[in-house]
């Protein structure tokens, strides 16, 4: 039988050219995870290895969230649904535009309205302001629920932020977003237990 993401509307965003970086992309990165997953994890863009692979967070920055999330009893595969707000990779990393983000948005909706996820997180400070909006500091948002559109919505640092201040102290930005992942987990549990969600 056919999952939903064996859909028309799939094939239709792989071979979407709705805006200008179909030009340059190599795959159309649509996500990775379980679309069965009670939490979607929504970053910014496509990076070089993504774009290569045509999947999303698989790169450095991939690793280091994955790594978290496994360490806050998530498993990636089977936990998460995992994608990105823009679906082809800007060139040379730079930052989605407004147009871009507004070209690609119907492909975020649906991948929502598919999956229907209860608790979204938010991978930087791109995502949470194509997502609600916002535009305070990522320092200010990070860890706190956002209640909106009758879901939980978490901002977490981007993975590239942590790359950048690799430090594992506590109150740290690694410290810290693992809190944040921990928060996300607990929330799941709450519905459903985690798989190998630890006991502490
Ligand atoms: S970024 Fe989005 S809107 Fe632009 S071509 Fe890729 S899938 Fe289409």
């Amino acid at each position: 039988m056919p999952t939903p993401f064996e859909t028309a509307w799939l094939a239709a965003c792989a071979d979407c050219t709705n805006c200008g970086l179909a030009t340059q992309r190599q795959r159309v990165v649509i996500s990775r995870g379980n679309p069965a997953a009670r939490v979607m994890v929504i970053g910014e863009a496509p990076g070089a290895s993504e774009d290569e692979q045509g999947l999303p967070f698989v790169g450095r920055s991939g690793r280091v969230l994955d790594g978290l999330f496994t360490s806050a009893g998530l498993d990636p595969d089977t936990d998460l649904f995992i994608t990105n707000v823009v679906k082809c990779r800007p060139p040379e990393n730079r930052k989605p535009t407004a147009a871009e983000l507004r070209a690609c948005r119907p492909w975020i909706q649906k991948q929502i309205e598919v999956v229907d996820p209860p608790l979204v997180v938010l991978v930087g400070a791109t995502a949470v302001k194509a997502m609600l909006g916002s535009k305070q500091a990522m320092g200010s948002l990070r860890g706190v629920w956002i209640e909106e559109d009758g879901r939980s919505w978490m901002p977490i640092f981007h993975p590239s932020y942590l790359l950048r201040n690799p430090s594992r102290d506590p109150g740290k930005p690694v410290s810290l977003t693992l809190e944040d992942l921990r928060q996300v987990r607990d929330r799941l549990c709450q519905c459903e237990p985690a798989s190998g969600a630890p006991t502490s």
